[in-house]
């Protein structure tokens, strides 16, 4: 099952990505978290992304292309994936389309105050990159992560500055996406508002009427 999760900065495309990676065994590619690791690992790559990301612009198409074409011609994307963060723009999703074919789309929504409410309050592991929320899921001990017991810290691109450009680039360079893939009868749209468990509900009852759709029509 090769997946797309759609949807503005801030929505929880990630924790739902996670979910869907564990209940199908297939990778959850982000194309945000392979920048975060390539600046980590102090590469060219990761200096050529750093500056874009940290202004809440858009990495390049080529760029994006190049690491993404990279990850999905490796051998465990045989089976399936869920991207998450890509594609963001109408070019990335045409150049996809070459590479490999797209069963679903699922669009998650929420409204703009939601989503700078919900970003505010998140923290990222440090060591295993794992979510939390101050109000919605948080650590049991403060600012440590209960998995690893990794030190949490709230990403620069979630500070409220940054998130408004991103969800100003998002409406401009990425919502054109909803038709794209509307259009071709794969896209899915998913309430995401509320708690991440919420989500995840609605995330099984798109994709239950999906799979009943799709056996129905084979
Ligand atoms: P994310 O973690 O998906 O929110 O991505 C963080 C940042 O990485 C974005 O704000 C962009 O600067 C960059 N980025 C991630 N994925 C893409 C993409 N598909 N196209 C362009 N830029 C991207």
């Amino acid at each position: 099952m090769n997946l797309i999760l759609l949807g503005p900065p801030g929505i929880g495309k990630g924790t739902q990505a996670e979910i869907l990676s564990a209940k199908f065994s297939i990778p959850k590619i982000s194309t945000g978290d392979m920048f975060r690791e390539e600046i980590k690992r102090k590469t060219q790559l990761g200096q050529d992304a750093s500056s874009y990301m940290q202004r809440g612009e858009l990495v390049p198409d080529s760029i994006v292309m190049a690491i993404i074409r990279k990850r999905l011609s490796e051998s465990d994307c045989r089976k399936g994936f869920v991207l998450d963060g890509f594609p963001r723009t109408l070019a990335q999703a045409e150049a996809l389309e070459k590479i490999t074919k797209i069963d679903l789309v699922l669009n998650l929504s929420a409204s703009k105050k939601e989503l700078i409410e919900r970003m505010a309050g998140r923290l990222t592991c440090k060591g295993c990159g794992q979510i939390y929320h101050l109000k919605h899921s948080p650590p049991e001990k403060r600012g440590v992560c209960d998995s690893c017991r990794g030190e949490l810290y709230q990403r620069e691109d979630q500070k409220a500055e940054v998130l408004t450009k991103r969800i100003e680039v998002y409406e401009k360079q990425t919502k054109p996406l909803i038709s794209y893939y509307r259009n071709k009868g794969i896209l899915v749209d998913v309430d995401a508002r509320g708690s991440s468990d919420k989500v995840t509900k609605n995330v099984e009852k798109a994709l239950g009427a999906f799979m009943k759709a799709k056996t129905r029509r084979e």
